[in-house]
C-alpha cells in the first residue's frame, strides 16, 4: 500500500497531524506501538477544552474524529525500520512493508527512570515533570525539586514557579555539586529550602510521596516532587542519523519542520524540551501544512492529483 505521509506515533502530536492532513485529502497512514509518554497520567490537563480528560479518552476521541476521513488509515502497529529516500520511503513493520512518499515523525521521547529507590514507582502519580500538567490538583502542600548536574543552566526559573502554587518548596540534589551562590541567595530569598545531601531514597506508600530521605540520614517530609529525568530517542528514530541538538532532540528547521534527511518531518516531544500535548499538536498541525503543500506540488507535477472525493 502507498501513502502520502506516514505518521509515525499516534499522540498528541500524531493524531493532530492526521487530522490536518486528512483534512487536506492526503493519504495518510497513522500508526502507534501503544507505548505513551503520559502513560502514568491520570487526567491530561492544561489542554484548551480537555481539561482533565483521560489520556485513553483524549486518543478515543481524536481516533473517532479521524473516521469521518476514509482517506487516514489507523493501525496499532510498531514500525521497526525506515529505508528508501524522499518520494519513495518503505516502512516495515514485522512481515509487512508499506511505502510514503513523506515521513513524520511524532514518536515522543523515552524518560528513563533513574536509579532512585522509590522513583519508578512514584513516577507519574506523585513525581511530575510540569507543574502546569499537575500542580493545581495538589497545591498548598510541600513540594520537592530534584536538581541535577544537567540541570543546572536551566533550574533557577523551573524552581521559583513552584513558590506559585506550593506552600513549601525544597530544592534537592541528584548529588553533591556545588550550587551557583547568586542562585542559592535567590531561592533561599524566596523562602526555598535546600538540601545538599544527595537524596538516598523517596518513602511512599500505595502511589503517594511522604518523604524523602538523604544520604546524610535527613528525613523530610514531601508530598509531591518534579524532576527531569534523562531523556532518549525511541529505537526508530535513533536508527535513522538524523542530526540532534545538544540535548539529543532532532533539530528540525524552525518553519517548515523538516529534519535534516529530506522528506522526513518531525514534530511533538522529540523535537524539544519544551513538553506538553497541546505544544505536540500544534508543532504536528505546522508540519502538517507543509507536508500537504510539498506533496499536493509532487502529486501535480506527476498529474496524480485525485480530481473526485470519490478516489480517497
Ligand atoms: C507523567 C506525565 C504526565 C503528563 N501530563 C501532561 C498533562 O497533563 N498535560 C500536558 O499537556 N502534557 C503532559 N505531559 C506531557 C505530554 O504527555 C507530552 O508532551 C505529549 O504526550 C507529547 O505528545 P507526542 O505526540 O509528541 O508524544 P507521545 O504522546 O509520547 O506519543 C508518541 C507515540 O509514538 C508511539 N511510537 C513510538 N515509536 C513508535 C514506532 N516505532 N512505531 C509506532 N509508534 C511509535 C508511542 O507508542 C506513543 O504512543 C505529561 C508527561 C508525563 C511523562
Amino acid at each position: 500500500m502507498s501513502y502520502d505521509v506516514a505518521i509515525i506515533g499516534g499522540g498528541p502530536a500524531g493524531l493532530s497531524a492526521a487530522l490536518a492532513l486528512g483534512r487536506m485529502r492526503r493519504r495518510v497512514f497513522l500508526c502507534d506501538s501503544g507505548r505513551r509518554r503520559n502513560a502514568r497520567a491520570v487526567e491530561i490537563h492544561n489542554f484548551v477544552t480537555r481539561d482533565g480528560t483521560p489520556p485513553e479518552e483524549f486518543r478515543r476521541i481524536a481516533r473517532a474524529e479521524l473516521e469521518a476521513y476514509p482517506n487516514v488509515t489507523v493501525r496499532d502497529v510498531q514500525i521497526d525500520r525506515i529505508a528508501g529516500s524522499q518520494g519513495s520511503f518503505a516502512l516495515t513493520s514485522g512481515e509487512e512493508t508499506l511505502r510514503a512518499r513523506r515521513i513524520l515523525l511524532c514518536a515522543g521521547m523515552v524518560d528513563e527512570m533513574l536509579p532512585i529507590e522509590g522513583f519508578k514507582e512514584l513516577w507519574g502519580h506523585a513525581i511530575f515533570q510540569c507543574p502546569y500538567c499537575h500542580g493545581w490538583e495538589v497545591k498548598e502542600r510541600t513540594w520537592g525539586y530534584l536538581l541535577r548536574a544537567e540541570n543546572l543552566g536551566h533550574f533557577l526559573p523551573f524552581v521559583l514557579q513552584l513558590r506559585g502554587l506550593a506552600r513549601d518548596v525544597c530544592v534537592f540534589q541528584e548529588a553533591e555539586f556545588e550550587l551557583p551562590a547568586e542562585a542559592v541567595a535567590t531561592l533561599r530569598g524566596a523562602g526555598v529550602r535546600i538540601f545538599e545531601s544527595p537524596v538516598l531514597r523517596l518513602v511512599g506508600k500505595d502511589e503517594q510521596l511522604e518523604a524523602v530521605l538523604l544520604a546524610d540520614g535527613t528525613r523530610v517530609p514531601c508530598e509531591i516532587f518534579y524532576a527531569h529525568p534523562p531523556q532518549k530517542q525511541v529505537s526508530l528514530v535513533a536508527s535513522l542519523g538524523l542530526e540532534l541538538d545538544e540535548s539529543g532532540f532532532v533539530r528540525v528547521d524552525p518553519m517548515t519542520r523538516e529534519t535534516s534527511r529530506p522528506g522526513i518531518y518531525a514534530a511533538g516531544d522529540l523535537t524539544t524540551r519544551m513538553q506538553g500535548a497541546i505544544i505536540a499538536a500544534a508543532s504536528a498541525m505546522q508540519a502538517s501544512a507543509v507536508l500537504n503543500v510539498d506533496v499536493t506540488a509532487e502529486l501535480l507535477r506527476e498529474g496524480a492529483l485525485p480530481t473526485d472525493t470519490g478516489d480517497r
